[in-house]
């Protein structure tokens, strides 16, 4: 028997996964990583030892442009900031149902604990999401089975509800418990997570959404350097160190605008859109008020792609008020 489990990173879907785990049954943990989740090399590292130490085998999924439709145009609204939850959880099981098939699995496992999350988790909507993922009666809730209505796995026995558990509302003393009685330790995953749960970046993906420019590509750009909003069509990110420097050139689409200071060690400035003799201006100090050593004027060099339509000019820092007024 096998089962496939969302898998966030967070406690209650490691606690899910080591109850059934425990049952005999064997578990992939699926990791869905959108371009706002705060993933990399070494996190997927981490995902992977904590799954492997309950027993179980990780998948990364990635979900670009399915996700930037629905934060976009959520069917279900948002929750506490700009964060789609039930239409997001609804679209985590839709693959996972998908991969039910090709993964040889017989259901599926999340870690949500009823009444823990004031929308997403009320009774209601966890009944909206199993009707609209399509997973009814296969989708089980191992913190909260004894509380919900008994599911295919427990009716048929894949699964003793016995050793399933009633957790209800926002304490968090019962997984806490419970962790130590599994042996779970270290289970802290204070970096992961997904960044639509802090509500002053949701003021970039706000901005994004305002401008009509809420693109994969973009969403993830969010996460480098600081944001300009230089005009309705142009918008300007700046390079906080070398790594986002780095970062920040990777991500640069053909059509885009690099700005970097000749003469002096500085950030590099991404253009995005439609830029006009304000906003290049605009752009050149700002980039300029950032380079080190730089307080009166200096040599900016842009380089407009292709190449070849490189410019130079010169440019003195914007004054902090000004800077401020742009800066999303
Ligand atoms: S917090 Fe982010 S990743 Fe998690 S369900 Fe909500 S929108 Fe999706």
């Amino acid at each position: 028997m096998k089962a496939l489990a969302l898998f966030s990173g967070g406690l209650d879907s490691l606690l899910a996964i080591k109850l059934i785990v425990n049952q005999g049954i064997e578990v992939i943990a699926l990791h869905f990583v959108t371009p706002l989740s705060n993933f990399d090399k070494d996190k997927e590292d981490a995902l992977r030892q904590k799954v492997a130490g309950l027993g179980a085998q990780l998948k990364i999924i990635y979900l670009y442009d399915d996700f930037t439709e629905i934060l976009k145009n959520p069917r279900f609204g948002y929750g506490k900031n700009l964060n789609p939850c039930i239409d997001c959880k609804i679209l985590m099981l839709k693959h996972a149902a998908r991969l039910m098939d090709e993964l040889s699995a017989s259901f599926v496992v999340t870690g949500e604990v009823l009444a823990q999350r004031p929308k997403s988790q009320h009774r209601e909507t966890l009944r909206l999401i199993e009707k609209n993922c399509g997973l009814e009666s296969l989708l089980l809730r191992p913190l909260s089975a004894k509380l919900l209505e008994p599911t295919l796995p427990e009716k048929e026995k894949w699964v003793n509800r016995e050793a399933l558990f009633d957790f209800n509302g926002r304490s968090r003393k019962p997984q806490f418990k419970l962790a130590d009685s599994l042996g779970i330790k270290n289970f802290a995953w204070p970096a992961g997570g997904c960044l639509l749960t802090i509500s002053s970046f949701c003021t970039r993906v706000e901005d994004l959404l305002k401008h009509d420019e809420c693109t994969p590509e973009n969403l993830e750009l969010l996460k480098t350097g600081r944001h300009f909003r230089l005009s309705r069509s142009f918008k300007l990110i700046v390079g906080r160190n070398e790594n986002e420097n780095n970062e920040i050139l990777k991500l640069a689409l053909n059509r885009d605008i690099i700005f970097e200071p000749l003469e002096l060690p500085g950030p590099t400035g991404l253009g995005k859109g439609v830029v006009d003799c304000d906003t290049k201006t605009a752009s050149c100090r700002i980039i300029a008020g950032y380079t080190s050593q730089n307080k009166e004027a200096t040599k900016i060099i842009i380089r407009i792609f292709p190449e070849v339509n490189s410019e130079t000019v010169s440019a003195a820092a914007l004054d902090e008020n000004k800077l401020k007024q742009f800066r999303v």
